[in-house]
């Protein structure tokens, strides 16, 4: 049987806190993603490719009862040096965003140095098995961008990421989860086979492939948390705190 709702798992650095810096909400230790590889394991999950998802959506191919899709943004250099040890420890797929013009340098757009993977390193973590797509060539925000900078940064990556990838079927991520019914046309017209959103998209997942909602693992996610962060109730039950919040503030 298809599962109602696959977790779509969103990760970007995988660091020890020493290494943390300015942004540590996008940081998970090793220990930490270690438990969360070991659990998923654990209760038997299958950790899809964004294709075998896609498929299963578009074309209702079967899939796992208990699937889940792990997904790394930015594409830092640590998803190869701590990351990938532990994915292959557990026989766990990635699916990995990369910034395509700013590979094997450091990231630029938030003011912190932080080293980006090298083509050696997408190579191997390619053959090893793990899955790449594209996160636009500069990290750019694309509700704030003209169409033809938008078109030429969509287009440019999808063919940087297929140069490495070899195949055709790329999915994309929106940069700070900035989109819109406009750019969500730009991501389908570009060639791309869908779009990963933060925190918005339809509680269907089938309702909208190029607005598809994440959950987002933080450095204090507790196991616990991180359980109930795959369970398929989830996103329904963000909502309601989301609303009670707004009734109770
Ligand atoms: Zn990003």
């Amino acid at each position: 049987m298809n599962p109602s709702w696959v977790p779509i798992l969103c990760y970007h650095r995988v660091c020890p806190e020493a290494e943390f810096g300015k942004f540590r909400s996008i940081c998970v230790t090793p220990e930490n993603f270690r438990s969360q590889m070991r659990l998923l394991k654990t209760l038997g999950y299958t950790s899809l490719s964004i294709q075998n998802f896609i498929a299963n959506q578009r074309l209702q191919k079967n899939i796992p009862s208990k699937s889940v899709v792990i997904t790394f943004d930015d594409g830092y250099a640590d998803n190869f040096t701590r990351a990938f040890p532990i994915l292959k420890e557990f026989g766990m797929t990635a699916n990995i965003f990369l910034v395509t013009d700013l590979i094997g340098k450091v990231n630029a757009w938030d003011g912190e140095q932080v080293p980006l993977l090298n083509p050696d390193q997408i190579r191997s973590m390619r053959d090893g098995g793990m899955i790449f797509g594209s996160h636009t060539r500069n990290h750019i925000d694309m509700t704030k961008e003209v169409p033809e900078k938008v078109k030429a940064e969509l287009e440019g990556s999808r063919r940087q990421v297929e140069e490495i990838t070899l195949r055709k079927d790329t999915a994309f991520c929106y940069p700070y989860g900035r989109l819109n019914e406009e750019t969500k046309r730009q991501v389908r017209d570009a060639g791309y086979s869908c779009g990963l959103a933060t925190d918005s998209g339809p509680l269907e997942q089938s309702q909208d492939l190029f607005e598809l909602r994440r959950v987002q693992v933080f450095p204090g996610t507790s196991l616990f948390g991180f359980w109930k962060k795959i369970q398929p109730w989830y996103p329904r039950w963000m909502e309601f705190q989301n609303k009670i919040k707004k009734i109770r503030p």
